[in-house]
């Protein structure tokens, strides 16, 4: 029985309060607090068990430790942006509460993707006898388990992962980001970058494309990216030979995409516009629909797994992990699109393991570094049930 903090009430964070709502005999109280206490009052508002809200500034560390203070919360939960890992990992050593998130720090000014920041953090986390658990959503997060999954069970070596994240789901929306547009535009207009023979190879922004057909949604166009998972995946998996990430995007997402790009509305700088400075990107976040309000119009399903090549007896083996889930049936359970539940059943999962104590381990952990099968198991009995398949081979991509 646990008092969590969840921080966030974008499209992840109602999700994560639904999930952590339905397991009261872990989540015994709950808070969820955000820079907009009206959006913590809306979810609270759809849920039957009471649910504490709160008004916060997240990148104010001193404000997180009077409220984590107040509160007193084992687990904070962080699903506000990148920008607020930071503020929070320090309100938690502060404050004595363990600490997950779904992505790594980002500075606001570059879109710069490092564990490092993070990592710094080790000894901290350690010597309070704290955890910090690094993406515990689906990407960064259960692919990552899965790859634990498939070492742990299948291969004596990991050789080969080919990550593959696509969303055959239809908003009905010319252009419409799944998640926080300004995250979403900032990682999809950074170069591409994969790991082969021990170095990274980097290419020119969604320059590298191949067609999959995907179980159960069919064939799609998916495009090489860099993803922040890579970095902790090629420190975890010793015999690793190349690792790559690939998102599908549809013809009418790019297009708009490189006309936004083209006009200067994704740069990430501020710009004078009638004597006040504004960042381009945060404008058109206002402009876009909010990736919460997509649930309720968006059909289809996605489908997100890793394809994984190794040896196992010496044998050359390759198996394909994945998940698939459907928009409209996560609407119904929890009013959001399955973007935000697959980031959110995840994180709850997460935050399960640790209050369990099977996951409490002291210092900072990305997330394929601790057991899977339990975690494996819950994905299956909360939402994200999985699939393995046999290949002959690694397909070329
Ligand atoms: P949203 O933009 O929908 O929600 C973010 C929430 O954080 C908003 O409610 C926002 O408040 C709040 N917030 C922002 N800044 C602050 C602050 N300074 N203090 C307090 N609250 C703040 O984003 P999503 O829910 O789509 O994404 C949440 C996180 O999940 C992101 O970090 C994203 O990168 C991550 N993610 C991870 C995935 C994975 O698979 N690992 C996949 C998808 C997302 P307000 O409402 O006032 O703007």
């Amino acid at each position: 029985m646990s008092r969590v903090l969840i921080i966030g009430a974008g499209g992840v964070g109602r999700v994560v309060t639904h999930k952590c709502a339905q397991l009261p005999e872990v989540f015994s109280e709950i808070w969820l607090a955000s820079r907009t206490v009206e959006k913590c009052d809306q979810v609270a508002a759809e849920i039957e068990n009471n649910i504490h809200t709160a008004q916060v500034d997240a990148d104010k560390t001193q404000d997180l430790v009077e409220l984590i203070k107040r509160i007193s919360p084992k687990l904070v939960i962080n699903v506000a942006l990148p920008y607020q890992d930071l503020t929070i990992m320090d309100a938690c050593l502060e404050t004595g509460a363990d600490y997950l998130d779904t992505a790594n720090y980002e500075p606001l000014d570059e879109a710069k993707f490092e564990y490092k920041w993070q990592w710094d953090y080790q000894d901290r986390f350690k010597s309070a006898g704290l955890t910090a658990l690094l993406g515990s959503g689906f990407d960064p997060g259960v692919t990552n388990v899965f790859c634990a999954y498939a070492q742990k069970h299948y291969f004596d070596t990991i050789e080969f992962i080919d990550i593959l994240d696509a969303n055959a789901g239809d908003h009905g929306h010319a252009f419409a980001t799944n998640f926080n547009p300004e995250i979403n535009i900032r990682e999809i207009t950074a170069n591409g970058r994969y790991w082969e023979n021990g170095t990274w190879k980097e290419t020119e922004p969604l320059s590298v494309k191949n067609t999959f057909d995907f179980p159960v949604i069919g064939p799609k166009d998916a495009y090489l990216m860099y993803h922040e998972e890579l970095e902790s995946l090629i420190q975890n998996f010793d015999g690793l030979k190349r690792i790559r990430f690939w998102m599908t995007f549809s013809e009418q997402y790019l297009t708009h995409l490189k006309v936004l790009e083209n006009v200067g509305m994704t740069r990430i700088d501020p710009v004078t516009y009638e004597g006040k400075e504004i960042v381009p990107l945060q404008f058109l976040k206002a402009l876009l629909p909010d990736p919460a309000s997509l649930g309720e119009r968006t059909k289809g399903k996605t489908c997100i797994g890793c394809i994984v090549s190794g040896k196992k007896d010496g044998e050359a083996r390759t198996i394909y992990m994945y998940n698939i889930c459907d928009h409209e049936a996560c609407y119904e359970e929890v009013n959001s699109q399955a973007i935000s539940y697959s980031t959110g059943v995840p994180a709850m999962i997460g935050a399960k393991q640790i209050l369990s104590g099977n996951w409490k381990k002291e210092g900072v952990w990305n997330i394929e570094q601790l057991d899977p099968d339990a975690f494996m198991q819950d994905l299956n009995n909360y939402g994200l049930p999985w699939e393995i398949q046999e290949l002959d081979q690694h397909p070329e991509l």
